[in-house]
């Protein structure tokens, strides 16, 4: 049974956890579904925003610290998950925040000047105090991307489908762009329950991937982006000129 099925069919708890991207159950009533998702609805630090005129500022590089893992990839029914082993981190200010897995987004959450991209990847981090930061990376139609492609023939088609393929070595780092410039901005979880607090980074130049290797993602997966939300007064700061 998948999460669509349980919410017509089964008890008012499990319906108010079973967030999605649905009418029933998508970003509009992710705050109404459960009282943890509260911030969905009252927080005024959320997550995606549009990113658009942003103030330059001289900002401390992410150094990072990622080391290979084999494959454990899932389908979560609202996107594919990369796992990552321990080990592996980015350090930002003097603060390690360890890389706990990454995952995917079509269309794109973030905008850029109003526009979207064709996928969005996320990298989300935890330091040991709990704190979060979430490297993103637009993803855009062009070149064919090597990368991808020692796990992107294993993308779990069934909602709730996971492998652990221990052949498949993956460096996450081999996934960015060359350039790492970002902007930043503080934000929250784009899912529920939408906690805020979250460090984001967001790499300025697009990742690109073939068409069909876009097409193959969304084959599975399509339209898990939440909407852009305000930016109330937050500050939106990038670290050079967008080059990509
Ligand atoms: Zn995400």
């Amino acid at each position: 049974m998948n999460c669509h099925e349980k919410i017509k069919n089964v008890s008012q708890h499990t319906k108010a956890v079973c967030w999605g991207y649905e009418a029933e159950n998508g970003p509009e009533v992710w705050g109404q579904l459960s009282s943890e998702y509260r911030p969905c609805s009252v927080g005024i630090h959320q997550s995606p925003i549009d990113l658009v005129n942003p103030t330059q500022a001289k900002l401390s590089p992410i150094i990072f610290n990622y080391q290979s893992t084999s494959l454990n990839i899932q389908n979560t029914g609202n996107t594919i998950q990369v796992a990552y082993s321990k080990g592996s981190w980015i350090e930002i200010d003097g603060t390690k925040y360890h890389l706990l897995e990454f995952h995917f987004h079509a269309p794109s959450e973030h905008t850029v000047a109003g526009n979207l991209y064709d996928m969005e990847i996320h990298l989300v981090h935890e330091s040991e105090e709990g704190s979060l930061a979430v490297i993103g990376g637009l993803i855009k139609s062009g070149s064919i991307n090597t990368a991808f492609n020692s796990f992107w023939h294993y993308l779990p088609s069934v909602s709730g489908e996971s492998r652990q393929i221990n052949e498949v070595i993956l460096n996450a780092f081999d996934l960015l762009p060359s350039t790492k410039h970002t902007y930043r901005y503080n934000g929250s979880l784009t899912t529920p329950p939408c906690s805020e607090d979250v460090k984001w980074f967001v790499l300025t130049t697009p990742i690109e991937m073939s068409q069909s290797q876009i097409a193959a993602f969304k084959a599975i997966m399509s339209g898990n982006n939440r909407p852009v939300q305000p930016l109330n007064g937050r500050e939106l700061l990038v670290d050079a000129i967008k080059d990509g």
